[in-house]
């Protein structure tokens, strides 16, 4: 028998039952995670969702109330942070200002107590994989932000840990460098093979890193999937709405995969979610994007006539706001690349006809 993907076997650090509590806040409840060896892993969520905590329970800054926490195949649940195998990153200032750049990057080759040449020998090294050889004799006020945390980075991955963690560690950096770096990292990661878990509040920024998202809220795993499962097929109204843009339409199911929005009888695919009892109130969940490229069939119950209310330009593509005729009250928002706006004659107050992509809708009980 071939084991699932997620089975214990494959993971190289795998948590169970972790439970956080703060007094009598539960900050982590239930929590089930298998990592595999050598991926990239995003814990993605809102600010307060956990995501800190949990982060900081791996490395073992922070206890956890219940649960096991299994690396390598060894339990280090109660392992002290300096027995544990990882490299972290925090959001920033984590450098020490009064130590050179190489000092810093030396730190944890010199509390092991590495031979001096090593040192050195390794300090250049890992200047040079961050991009930044040369510049060991500074000290991180001299660096620009982006700069210091390319330097934390080497600082984390000095010793070669099993495990690299990241903290936000982008999110004090301007939005160029940030993409930049956060790309940087990514290839970094490729190339050493080193097992990563970086904690965001920016679904961009999973969505365009992580071999995998875990998305949290209040304490709870929602979801965990590759980036195109999390996007494309939500596991929650909380997902949906997280990750990505999303219209929400109010509708009532009719039985056999049938809802009535509106005046509009829709059908969506069994795939999309469990079939609900006639009479029964539904949220359909549909992205932007998923309308019919293409030809629309006379007879296609998804089809619509609306009337644009508003266009946001987003560069090259656009965001229409279409009132829907049959559909009061729910204005849906379509993405139009700037050549189908022409195409189209998409603009403000002019009138559009689409079609729904029945096979993308989500539906979830509301
Ligand atoms: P952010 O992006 O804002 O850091 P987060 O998802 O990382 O959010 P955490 O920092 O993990 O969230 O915090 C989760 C919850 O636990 C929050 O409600 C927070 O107030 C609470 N919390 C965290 N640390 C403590 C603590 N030491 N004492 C009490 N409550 C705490």
């Amino acid at each position: 028998r071939i084991a699932p993907p997620d089975s214990q076997a494959d993971g190289y650090l795998q948590l169970s039952g972790i439970r956080k509590s703060f007094g009598s806040f539960t900050a982590l409840e239930n929590i089930e995670l298998s990592i595999r060896r050598g991926e990239f892993v995003c814990f993605l969520g809102p600010s307060g969702c956990g995501k800190t905590t949990l982060l900081r329970i791996v490395a073992g800054l922070e206890t956890q109330t219940a649960g096991r926490i299994v690396q390598a195949g060894r339990d280090i649940s109660v392992e002290p942070p300096a027995g544990r195998d990882y490299g972290i990153m925090f959001q920033s200032y984590a450098l020490f200002p009064n130590l050179t750049v190489a000092q810093n990057v030396a730190y944890g080759l010199v509390n092991r107590k590495r031979p001096r040449a090593e040192i050195a020998a390794r300090v250049e090294e890992l200047l040079k994989l961050v991009g930044l050889p040369g510049s060991g004799v500074k000290y991180p006020a001299q660096l620009s932000g982006g700069q210091q945390q390319r330097i934390a980075l080497a600082r984390a991955l000095a010793t070669s840990p099993g495990l690299l963690l990241l903290d936000e560690p982008l999110s004090a950096l301007d939005a160029i460098v940030r993409v930049h770096l956060r790309n940087e990292i990514r290839a970094l990661q490729r190339e050493l093979g080193v097992t990563t878990i970086m904690v965001t509040h920016d679904q961009e920024e999973a969505l365009s890193v992580a071999d995998r998202i875990v998305v949290m809220n209040h304490g709870v795993i929602e979801q965990v999937g590759t980036p195109l499962e999390v996007y494309r097929e939500p596991a929650s109204p909380f997902v949906a709405d997280f990750v990505g843009k999303v219209n929400r339409l109010s509708a009532v199911a009719e039985g056999d995969h049938w809802f009535r929005c509106g005046d509009k009888r829709l059908r969506c695919p069994p795939a999309g979610g469990a079939d609900f009892r006639p009479g029964r109130e539904v949220a359909l969940y549909l992205r932007p994007e998923d309308r019919v490229i293409g030809p629309l069939r006379e007879d296609d119950p998804m089809r619509c006539s609306g009337t644009v209310r508003h266009i946001e330009f987003l560069g090259g593509n656009c965001l229409a706001e279409v009132d829907v005729d049959g559909l009061p009250g729910q204005p849906v928002q379509l993405q139009y690349s700037l050549n189908q706006m022409d195409e189209f004659g998409v603009a403000e107050g002019a009138a559009v006809s689409f079609a729904l992509r029945a096979d993308r809708l989500r539906v979830f009980p509301v």
